[in-house]
Parts: C-alpha cells; structure tokens; sequence
C-alpha cells in the first residue's frame, strides 16, 4: 500500500501525544517521526525517542545542509522534522505522522500538497488552560507563553483540511483513524501516493 504523510498541528496542551498514541495503537502501519530540536529534555524524555536533542549550532548546520523538510521555532527553542524520519518509511508505504506547529504545517502544505493536514483543537480555552497547567511540565510563565501561541494557533485551523476536537481522547482517536483511512483509500483512487520533494533542488 503507498505511504502517506499526515500533518496534525494543535495547540501545546492539546493532547497531540494522547491522541497520536491511541492512533498508532490501531493503525499498525503509522509511525511518527521523531523530530529534532533545541529544547532540553524533559524528565521522562529519551533521545532518539520522543525527539532528537541537538545544540543550536547543530541545528543551525543542518538547516544549512537542508536536512529539514520543514522547521521552525516555537517559545525560544527551534524545532524541524528531518527529511531522513520521513522519506525511507514513505516510500515502504507507512503513514508517516508529524506532529509539528502551525508555521512548520504550512510549510509542508507547500511542498508535499498531497499530505492530510488534520488540527486538533481543545473544546475551549479554559480546557486548555486546565490541561497544561495539570501536566506540570512548564512553570507558570511558560504556560502563558504557551497559551499566547495557542490563540494564535487556533486562529489557523482553517487552513488545515480536517478540525478534529478533543473533547474525549477515544472519539478524538476514532476520528483521527478514520481521517488516515479515507485519505488512503482516496490517494490510491487517485494514483496519488507522498513523495518528498529532493532537498535543496525540488524546495
Ligand atoms: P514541545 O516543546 O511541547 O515538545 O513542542 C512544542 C511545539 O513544537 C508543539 O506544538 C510540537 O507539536 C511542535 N513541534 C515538535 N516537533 C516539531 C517539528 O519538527 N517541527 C515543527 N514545526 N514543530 C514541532
């Protein structure tokens, strides 16, 4: 079956991680690309696994060699999907899913337009509030700082081709999964299967 690149952007705090889980739980074919960036790791967080933890200079070398398919920075810290996590599985047919910001889910709009862009989006900004609060994971400065991007996020949903809400994580999921199936199926109707455009020639 051919490969597909699904994008699902959301506001920090929305349940990304949650949702995209439960996804790979029932799709066996679905994996997510492990991203780089320039934030410290936090406690429960493994490299290689959840991203790959590099130095600002690293990062600025490999935006140089035009590792990234997209990048972008998000409350100080950059952040970049390789074009090595996305490409080898794409063409072994997986569903690849990057589970990035709004600014790095344009710029795949634009050079893989054939990729499901999905945002997920809190029943409220107060759900919001409680839930990022709740994870405990940034202090209170940066839980407004979060929030601000939020706002700002939220106000490009419409560009995305689906808004998916989490109001319950198991329906969010059972959405989600539906979204991949039907774009499978559409895809292969078409002939249409995602292919990375070649890095610095085909951006
Ligand atoms: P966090 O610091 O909470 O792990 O991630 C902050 C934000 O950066 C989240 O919205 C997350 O989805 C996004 N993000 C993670 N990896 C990437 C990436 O490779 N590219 C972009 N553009 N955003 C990313």
């Amino acid at each position: 079956m051919s490969g597909l690149l699904v994008v699902v952007a959301g506001p920090s705090g929305v349940g990304k991680g949650t949702v995209l889980g439960g996804v790979m739980d029932v799709l066996d074919e679905a994996e997510k690309s492990v991203s780089a960036t320039t934030r410290e790791p936090r406690p429960d967080e493994r490299e290689g696994v959840h991203y790959h933890f590099v130095e600002p200079d690293e990062f600025a070398r490999l935006v140089a060699a035009d590792a990234f398919l997209e990048h972008a920075q998000f409350a100080g810290h950059w952040y970049g999907t390789l074009r090595t996590a996305v490409a080898e599985r794409l063409a072994r047919g997986r569903v690849v899913i990057l589970e990035i910001e709004v600014q790095g889910a344009a710029q795949v709009a634009e050079r893989v337009p054939e990729a499901l862009r999905i945002f997920l989006a809190p029943p409220d900004m107060d759900e919001l509030r409680r839930r990022l609060a709740a994870r405990g994971t940034e202090d209170d400065a940066q839980v407004e700082a979060r929030l601000d991007r939020a706002r700002v996020e939220l106000a490009a949903a419409d560009s995305f081709d689906h808004v998916v809400v989490n109001d319950q994580p198991d329906r969010a999921v059972a959405e989600v999964v539906e979204l991949i199936e039907r774009a499978r199926r559409d895809r292969i109707s078409r002939g249409a299967s995602a292919r990375l455009p070649e890095g610095s020639s085909g951006r």
